[in-house]
């Protein structure tokens, strides 16, 4: 299957308009295909044929994981949304009234969580940055306005919302001399997380307009740049035959040359992304720029919750001389009754997965959620004052201050997210919700 495909240097998405196209969905009765496509009017849809050929085992479709990590699924609308589009789809329903069903359920499924939009966005005298986010002092997210979409989508992306038109890419920034002059300001943050989307499906040309200007700045605490990326696992080509692959490789040099840290954090869901001749190669030729590859993903019913899975991904990423860094927690945003894994299961796939794999691979952190307050991890289950607890560690913190601070909540087997958890021994709140209000009251 693999040699059969020759490297593809052309890069073109497959959406919506052509589901019919692959033959595989083609093949599928009427009814599935009309479930199908109702799904992606609602949730975003994009795939590329190195997904479809090299990723996707189509035998065990549509249990294959990486089939559910990209193509849409009926279970991910509640079943009265899914009807109404089917219905509205059915009868030919004028483009107006269905967008506006579309809309109506896409604004009832969470859309923003964990506050970024109001909270997060640095000022800059009297102006809001809107292309960046600054929540943990160290680290400065930045996005780059042409890096907001995807070699392919993810069906959990807690970004949906950008892909389907409903932020309107508010996070995007033009300009990188306003980073360059925030970091000037701020000289406590050693981090630039260049991010989107994915930044890498941007020509090096334009990444190099968000990069370069870095480094000329000769900022003295930056330390690191990194780049969050799911190119490795959907388009590996990205760094092997794409008409500007050596150029970004050479870029990235350029960074490591200068004494900096370049970091991809690799967007890693599941080991067979690491299987195949394109993205072994790629893994290669990054390293051979001085880059660290660090893996992270989050933790998705039917996608990769599984400790084997894990277990063979941590195991995958060191083979390849690449770093496990976090398992998060899916955020409360989407098809998130879908995807949802409790917090006690994660724990347990996590440590499950811990327990197969040696020390190298021990470097994931998680099950960790990304919250309003910070990332907490769920660090394990005991016993106190005779009923269970979560032990829950801040491993970030909208205050620095909170950061290794560890807390007890009531164990709670259903209980999928920060907010659904309750403070241990009765207590009125956590200790982090007052001072937390009180930032949010300033705003
Ligand atoms: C995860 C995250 C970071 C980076 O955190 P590290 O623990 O340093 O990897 C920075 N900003 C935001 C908003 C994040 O969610
Ligand atoms: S690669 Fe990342 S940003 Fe893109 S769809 Fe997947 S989760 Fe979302």
């Amino acid at each position: 299957m693999l040699d059969s495909t020759p490297p593809r240097s052309t890069y073109s998405p497959i959406t919506l308009r052509d589901l019919e196209t692959i033959p595989q969905i083609a093949a599928l009765p009427a009814e599935t295909r009309l479930q199908l496509s109702a799904v992606a009017r609602v949730l975003p849809f994009r795939v590329n044929r190195y997904v479809l050929d090299e990723l996707i085992d189509w035998s065990a479709a549509p249990d294959d994981p990486i089939y559910q990590l990209t193509f849409p699924q009926p279970g991910m609308l509640a079943a009265d949304d899914l009807q109404t589009v089917i219905a509205l789809l059915r009868s030919g329903a004028p483009a107006a009234e269905l967008e506006a069903a579309v809309r109506t359920i896409q604004r009832g499924l969470n859309p923003h969580p964990a506050g970024q939009i109001t909270l997060n966005v640095p000022t800059m005298d009297g102006r809001a940055l809107r292309g960046m986010q600054h929540k943990y002092r160290e680290t400065v997210l930045f996005f780059p306005a042409q890096g907001q979409t995807c070699h392919a989508y993810c069906t959990y992306c807690f970004r949906w919302p950008q892909f389907v038109g409903l932020e309107d890419l508010k996070f995007a920034a033009r300009e990188s001399e306003q980073l360059v002059e925030y970091l000037r300001r701020h000289p406590v943050v050693t981090d630039v997380l260049v991010t989107g989307g994915d930044p890498l499906v941007m020509r090096t040309a334009a990444l190099r307009r968000t990069i370069e200007p870095l480094l000329e700045a000769r900022l003295p605490g930056l330390t690191s740049i990194r780049i969050g990326t799911k190119a490795l696992a959907y388009w590996p080509y990205r760094f092997t035959t794409d008409p500007d692959a050596d150029d970004l490789l050479r870029l990235f040099e350029e960074v490591t040359e200068r004494g900096m840290h370049l970091a991809l954090m690799v967007h890693a869901s599941h080991p067979r992304e690491f299987e195949t001749p394109a993205a072994i190669a790629a893994i290669r030729r990054l390293r051979s720029t001085g880059a660290v590859l660090r893996c992270q993903a989050p933790l998705i019913r039917r996608v990769n919750d599984d400790p084997r899975v894990w277990a063979e991904l941590w195991r995958a990423q060191v083979r390849l001389g690449a770093v496990p860094y976090y398992m998060f927690v899916e955020r409360d945003t989407g098809p998130k009754e879908y995807f949802k894994v409790p917090l006690a299961r994660a724990l347990a796939i996590y440590a499950d997965a811990q327990r197969q794999v040696s020390g190298l691979a021990r470097t994931a952190r998680g099950p960790s959620m990304s919250a309003t307050p910070g990332k907490v991890v769920v660090d394990g289950v005991l016993e106190s004052g005779g009923t269970m607890h979560f032990s829950l560690r801040f491993l970030q913190g909208r205050d620095p201050a909170w950061v290794g601070r560890t807390f007890l909540a009531e164990y709670d087997e259903r209980a999928a997210w920060l907010d659904e958890l309750r403070p241990a021994h009765g207590a009125p709140e956590f200790f982090f919700q007052r001072p937390l209000r009180e930032q949010q009251q300033q705003r």
